[in-house]
């Protein structure tokens, strides 16, 4: 069960296309999985839509003008249709990734292991940086981190937890340097979860603090 939503502000700022294109690219991806939150962002685009009637009904009509309404008020266009949807493959495993991830598939790197029990995959965003996916297996972990940036992650399939709380597909995960946490799942399938940190991971405790001065070759 989805407990981990994107807050009201963020969701209207999505609708807006006025946030960051790392959250607007999890929070399309948690949308597509929550059905509360995409009921929000509709509901905010319906708003936009009538707003933009209120003023077109009080301007005089101007061609370039009808033009550039027209050309706001287009819904974006997520992605094309697809015949067959691309899945993350690991070790034989295929998971399912949400419609908005499933364009990075392709352009998804190999896996690396990276500490214990912990899988690591590059994902290039193009303009909007770098994100991972990231598999952990059951009992696999990632040492205890806090963030210099921010870390969105979105769980895309299986169970984990980091000290912080449980978390279950489709829960959206913000972390900034206020938080100090471990992620690791004990499901019997592992978990796999799509993140973007916009700076390197700063560990914080026992023989991972010697990571530090590496940590922007790990996650990031
Ligand atoms: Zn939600």
């Amino acid at each position: 069960m989805i407990n981990y939503h994107p807050t009201d502000k963020q969701l209207r700022q999505f609708a807006e296309g006025n946030i960051s294109s790392a959250l607007a690219l999890v929070a399309a991806a948690h949308c597509d999985v929550c059905s509360k939150c995409q009921a929000k962002v509709d509901d905010v685009n319906l708003e936009l839509a009538s707003d933009i009637e209120n003023i077109k009904a009080h301007t005089f009509s101007d061609p370039a003008f009808d033009k550039m309404l027209a050309s706001i008020t287009q819904l974006p266009v997520l992605d094309a249709p697809v015949q067959k949807s691309p899945r993350i493959e690991l070790d034989g495993r295929f998971f399912d990734v949400p419609r908005p991830l499933q364009r990075f598939v392709k352009k998804t790197g190999n896996w690396s292991k990276l500490l214990g029990k912990v899988w690591q995959a590059p994902v290039d965003l193009g303009e909007a940086g770098m994100a991972h996916f990231i598999y952990m297996e059951k009992g696999g972990r990632v040492p205890e981190h806090t963030h210099r940036g921010t870390e969105f992650t979105l769980v895309v399939n299986g169970e984990f937890s980091d000290g912080l709380a449980d978390y279950d597909s489709g829960d959206l995960i913000v972390m900034d340097d206020e938080h100090i946490h471990s992620p690791h799942s004990n499901a019997d399938d592992g978990c796999l979860v799509f993140s973007i940190v916009d700076k390197p991971l700063h560990f914080t405790s026992g023989i991972a603090r010697l990571l530090n001065p590496f940590s922007h070759l790990f996650f990031k």
